[in-house]
Formats: C-alpha cells, sequence, structure tokens
C-alpha cells in the first residue's frame, strides 16, 4: 500500500499502552503465525514459499472455521505474465445476515524497492510486518472463535497480490481485494463493519485514522477507534486522521462495502529487506487483538 501524503511530524511518535490485561487474545500464537510465515520464506504469488503458506493458512482455517472458500484465478499482468493467485475466505454462521468481514493480505512483495542500495532493491522481503502481522492476527482470532464462538456472522478474509506490482500508478497491485470485490459471496453480500488489517506489529504503534476509511465509513472509524479508547489504548489508536492511504479496502469500498483501513503506514522497514521478525512487538499484536477481537463481541 502506499501512503500518497507521507508527512510524519517530528515529536509526534506516541508510545504503546502500558495495559496489561489478560485478554482472549493468545499473542504468543499470534507471534508463532508470524515467525512461522517468515520460515516458509517470501509469499510472492507463483513461489514455493506462496504455496505453502497459503496451504498452511487453509489447513488452520479448516479446523478453526466453519466453512473455507478459495478463490484461484490466473492474472496476467501488465508485462504479459501470468501468476497464479489465491485468496482464502473463512466464515462463521456463514448463514448470519449480520456480518462483520476482517480482510489482510497475505502476499510480500517481491522487491525491496525502498531500499537505496540497487543490490538489495531486486530483493524480496520477509514481510514480517507487511503481510505476516496481518495473517497473524486473522488466524489467532480463528483460534478465539473457534473456542467461543461469535454472536453474529464473521467473515476472514486473506486476500493474494496486494504487493505484486507498483504503486501510483497503481499497477498489479491490490489483485487480490479487486478480485474479491468482483467476485463477492453473494449480490446481498453487505458486511455492517469491514476492516482492514495491514502492517499492525511496529513496536512504535500509531495507528491513525485513514482519510478514505474515515471518508467511506466514518462511523466504522469512530467504532473502532472508539473501541481502542475503551480498551485504553488511545496512545496506539491516535483519533486523528492522517494520510488517505491506497491499500485493500479501495476495492472493496468501491463495490459499495463499507470497509475501514487499520495501518500503521508509518514503519522505517516499509519495503525494505528488514522488514523482519525482530521489527514486530508482541506488545503491539496484542493491542490490536484485543481491540479486533472486542470489536467481534458487541
Ligand atoms: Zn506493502
Amino acid at each position: 500500500m502506499l501512503a500518497l501524503l507521507a508527512c510524519p511530524a517530528a515529536g509526534d511518535k506516541g508510545k504503546a499502552s502500558a495495559a496489561t490485561a489478560p485478554g482472549e487474545f493468545n499473542t504468543d500464537s499470534a507471534m508463532s503465525y508470524i515467525r512461522q510465515q517468515v520460515a516458509f520464506g517470501p509469499r510472492i504469488p507463483g513461489t514455493a514459499g506462496s504455496q505453502k503458506t497459503g496451504d498452511w493458512i487453509v489447513a488452520h482455517l479448516k479446523a478453526t472455521s466453519d466453512v473455507v472458500v478459495e478463490q484461484n484465478w490466473t492474472h496476467t499482468t501488465a508485462t504479459g505474465a501470468k501468476i497464479p493467485l489465491r485468496n482464502i475466505f473463512a466464515r462463521y454462521k456463514p448463514d448470519a445476515t449480520e456480518r462483520i468481514l476482517y480482510v489482510t493480505h497475505w502476499d510480500t512483495r517481491p522487491e525491496a524497492n525502498e531500499e537505496t542500495d540497487p543490490a538489495k532493491k531486486k530483493l524480496p522481503i520477509d514481510g514480517a510486518n507487511d503481510g505476516a502481522s496481518g495473517v497473524a492476527l486473522l488466524l489467532a482470532i480463528a483460534d478465539a472463535l473457534k473456542k467461543t464462538p461469535p454472536n453474529v456472522g464473521v467473515d476472514l478474509l486473506f486476500v493474494d497480490g496486494e504487493d505484486y506490482g507498483t504503486f501510483t500508478p497503481d499497477i498489479d497491485v491490490l489483485l487480490g481485494s479487486s478480485y474479491f470485490a468482483e467476485h463477492l459471496p453473494n449480490p446481498q453480500y453487505k458486511p455492517m463493519i469491514g476492516v482492514l488489517w495491514d502492517m499492525i506489529g511496529d513496536a512504535d504503534l500509531q495507528i491513525y485514522q485513514e482519510i478514505n476509511s474515515v471518508n467511506a465509513a466514518p462511523e466504522i472509524v469512530q467504532r473502532v477507534w472508539g473501541k481502542a479508547k475503551e480498551l485504553g489504548y488511545e496512545s496506539s489508536f491516535i483519533p486523528q486522521a492522517k494520510v488517505p492511504i491506497t491499500d485493500d479496502h479501495i476495492p472493496l469500498i468501491k463495490a459499495g462495502l463499507r470497509v475501514v483501513d487499520v495501518i500503521d503506514i508509518d514503519y522505517d522497514y516499509h519495503h525494505k529487506i528488514s522488514d523482519t521478525i525482530d521489527k514486530v512487538s508482541a506488545k503491539s499484536m496484542r493491542i490490536v487483538g484485543d481491540v479486533a477481537l472486542a470489536l467481534l463481541r458487541p
């Protein structure tokens, strides 16, 4: 994803909340799911690492959700290459009309284009935060929903190909979310709440409200940041709009779904080979996990 206006103000780095209440969200599991994804290797569409990771996500969800649906298709890139893509969609109470949709991308970027060293620019990234953190969040939520099923319908969507190509102009990016937007589960599909979780493991967690989300679904933004405040996490979920970001929520919003982006775009290792597991903080995962799970327990 890309921030259209990167303007981090000096000295505005909020400290993550020190709240320590034990929650339903299992942070140790979430951290282990990040480690496992990184161990599979880069999750670039068409690679062995992608195949193994996709299979592992599906197996996890088959054991923890009511139904798992896969969307498999081939995308032709701007250069004419054909790449296999795979969305994974896990459902709880699939017949419930009141639904909450959580989205994350599970692919990783093929090139570390934000590196300054030309030799490093062409290397793939681990994507410990950009990719693995969101997947780990949703898999740990799946564990919690297996233990205590939700009262509303819940859908967990893992989209592929978010980060494959280039942004601005957007070429060969947001592929899985665009595909899902064109192939919804049914024509009436309208979750009451939709949240995209992306890059949520930064140790210096500062999640500002995202401007496209505020414009498209302000009440959902209020709900997410309000829940964070209720839990004592206002210093991590900062209730101010900052920048518009091109991310997987955009194709979904265009398809009429109300989805907001929860993302900490101010990450020093974004699209660099240094986006490694040591940059991801268990405390940040717990904060976001607590908020995400609490929203599913109205
Ligand atoms: Zn990215």
